[in-house]
Parts: C-alpha cells; structure tokens; sequence
C-alpha cells in the first residue's frame, strides 16, 4: 500500500511571518484584540483565525497539528502535552457515566491503568479483549458501548490489530474506531484504514530525541473542535496543553520522520533474522514467523517497513537484567524505557512500562518476565552491532547450542 498521507506531509510547507523557513514560534500565552466584540465572538468560536489565549490555540501548536493531521491524513489534528494527555482527553470526551468501552488487553500500562483503575471513579468500565479475535471484540459490545479502542501495534507484545476489520465492525455498531499509533507512524496510515480517531504519544518516534513530552489527537474538524470547545472539551478544561516551544521543536524533528522510520525498521529486521537464525526467541511483525506477520504485510505502507520495535525472550528476569546491563556497558543502547530514540532503548517490560498491568494478567496476555523490548536505533553500522550484541549474549550463556548437523 502507498499512502496519499505520507504525501501529503512532503507538500505541507510554511513560511515563517518573516520569510523565514521555519514558522515564527509564539511567545505568548494571551492576544489582544483591537475591539472588545471580536473578543467576546472569539470566545464564543465565531471568528476563524483570530487567537484568544494559548491554552486553547496558540500559532505552533496549529502548525505542529497540521502536520500531524497531513501525516495521517485526516481532517484536523490537536496536540497536547503528552499521549496520556491526549488519550485521556478523548476517553473522558466520548465516554459519560455509566458507559463502557471495549479495549485491547495489550496496551501501554499508563492507558491501562487509566481504564482499569481511574475510570471507575467516573462508573466507566473497561472491557479487555483479545484484540486480534474480532468475534472476542464483538461479543464484548453492549448497548452502552462508546468506542472500540487498541494499538495499532501493541505496547509490548507487538500484536498487529486489523485495522480494516475492526473498522468494519465499530462501524456496524455505530461506535468509533480509537487506535494508538504511537509505534508505527508511517508504516501505518490508521485513519486511511478506517479509523475514527487516531492518537500518537508524540514522545517516541514522531519527536525521536528523546527531548519533549508530547501527545496528539488525529480526527475529524468536528471532533478536534469539541476537543478545544472552552465549555465542554475535555482538552480545553484538563488544560494539558503543549508549550509553544516544543511545538515547533517537534515540527522540526518531524520533517526527518521517514528517513529516520526507513532505518529504524531496516536496522530492526536485520537484527531480528540474525538473532532468530541463531536460535533466540524474536518477536518482530517483519518476521515470517510472527502470527499477525501477513496481516502487517497487508496494511502497512512498505517503504516504511516493519517498525523498529523488537523482542527478545531470554528466560528470565535475572538474565534479561544482566544482558541489559551489559549491553549498557558495551555503549549498545541505553536501559531506559521510552522508543524512538537514535540509541538502541530496551527495557524489561513486565517490571517497567507495564508494571501497571497485575501479574496475572501479564502471564495471560503472554508478558513473560525474561522479555525484552528493544527500540532499535539508527546505528549506521547494524551488523556492527549485531556482532557486539551477540557477543554480549555469548558471554551471558544466552545462545542456545547450535545442533550438530550429521552428515
Ligand atoms: C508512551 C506511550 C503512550 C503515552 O505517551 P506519553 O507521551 O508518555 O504520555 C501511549 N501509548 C503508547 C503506545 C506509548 O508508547
């Protein structure tokens, strides 16, 4: 698949107010007005392009939004200070008391304990499914059922959610489509696969400095101007707004964004196959071997690859730690939570980034405790690294025995 929005991104271009190549960043929090009618008009959302005050618009956040709704291709796009900003945000705009929301079971731990713990106190339940069984998915729907919420690719497990199928189905019961596409930005073009609503944790991929704390919401005019509304918007009244500065810094960083996607997804399938010709236990969606491997290979845009996120299974927590700790030490990549970054990120799963998510649940799901997920950088020498890597594994006895081959 080629997609028109990663297109779109290429031909969205600005001008700052001096001729300059990058937009002016705005430096305030408040606007004047020339007469005290278009004030009152601005408040009441009437007047189109004037500012009122920066919590609800300010210029870079509309530029940054922009280009966020080009990458995805959809109507409009907000930004917010973190994903969790905007995923809250959204949740909390859609869903009142008494209602219900049929959720992924392999998610990000902040979004899990969000539903599991937090929305309660506001009578909103969570159901977990399996979201690659849609029969699962539809059973789950209730008459009280406000969305249809996953990751595009799952937060840790790397589960592939059929976009098309579940889009079918949300729009058969009339109830949208939120997908989370913090971990495949232009590998998967979400909303063009049918998606209502399409969040990114700007923070990992999209930003990929490892600098700024940001969130989106891609969606239709009409949503994100609810979003904004001033009496009633959820991103309006929980006021997670994101500064101006990091606005524009992220706008900068996102003009790299397909270079760096092609190196992060090349660099990860190439460790990916050697590491699972060597025996190790791999889970990445470019492998033939992973179970939802057709299904990416069906819906991503292909010049973008597979991601640069990968697993690694190593038995245990003790040994995943040491192997962490020692790849730290050979200058591999960082023991650090987080994606995206020009580093090599990993970290062990179930004692960190999911934690949130109980025990029991995390052996249901399939969370082993020797797993780690990897962030594979943008190391100009990938084989390099493999090397290193390996032999950080050689040293820890992590290689399984090669079977003699009898002639
Ligand atoms: C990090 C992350 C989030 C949360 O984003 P923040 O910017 O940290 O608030 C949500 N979803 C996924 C898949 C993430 O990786």
């Amino acid at each position: 698949m080629k997609s028109k929005a990663a297109q779109k991104l290429q031909d969205l271009h600005y001008f700052g107010e001096f001729g300059g190549v990058n937009p002016s960043i705005s430096d305030s929090s408040t606007y004047t007005f020339l007469s005290a009618k278009t004030m009152f008009d601005t408040f009441e959302g009437n007047t189109e392009g004037c500012y009122l005050y920066s919590r609800h618009s300010s210029p870079s956040n509309l530029y940054l939004g922009e280009a966020i709704a080009a990458l995805e291709g959809t109507e409009s796009a907000n930004v917010f200070a973190s994903g969790m900003g905007a995923i809250s945000a959204v949740i909390m705009q859609l869903c009142n008391a008494g209602e219900h929301l049929v959720s992924s079971r392999t998610i990000y731990g902040g979004t899990y304990a969000f539903m599991k713990n937090f929305l309660p106190k506001f009578q909103i339940k969570t159901d977990f499914v399996n979201i690659t069984d849609l029969k699962a998915v539809e059973n789950a729907i209730t008459q009280n059922t406000k969305m249809i919420y996953c990751e595009a690719v799952s937060n840790p497990l790397l589960e592939v959610a059929d976009i098309k199928g579940l889009a079918e189905l949300a729009k058969r019961h009339e109830i949208p489509l939120v997908i989370d596409n913090t971990f495949s930005p232009l590998s998967i073009s979400a909303a063009e696969l049918g998606a209502d609503i399409v969040i990114h944790s700007l923070t990992k991929f999209i930003n990929g400095t490892s600098d700024a704390v940001a969130g989106a919401v891609c969606a239709s005019t009409e949503f994100c101007l609810t979003l904004k509304d001033v009496n009633d918007g959820a991103g309006m009244l929980f006021g997670s707004t994101l500064d101006s500065l990091r606005a524009a810094s992220i706008l900068k960083n996102m003009r790299t964004l397909h270079i760096r996607i092609k190196k992060h997804s090349e660099n990860a399938l190439f460790l990916a196959q050697k590491f699972q010709e060597d025996g190790l236990t791999v889970v990445y969606p470019g492998l033939k071997t992973h179970k939802d491997h057709q299904l990416m290979k069906n819906q991503i845009n292909s010049q973008y690859g597979f991601g640069g996120l990968m697993t690694m299974d190593v038995g245990s927590l003790e040994k995943a730690n040491a192997l962490m700790e020692l790849m730290q030490k050979e200058n591999l990549g960082y023991l650090a939570v987080s994606l995206g970054f020009y580093k090599t990120l990993f970290s062990a799963p179930g004692t960190s980034t999911s934690s949130e998510i109980p025990l029991k649940e995390q052996n249901d799901m399939g969370l082993t405790d020797g797993l780690i997920r990897f962030s594979i950088g943008l190391d100009n020498d990938i084989e390099n690294t493999y090397h290193k890597m390996r032999h950080c594994m050689k040293k820890l006895n992590l290689l399984p025995q090669k079977k003699l081959v009898l002639a």
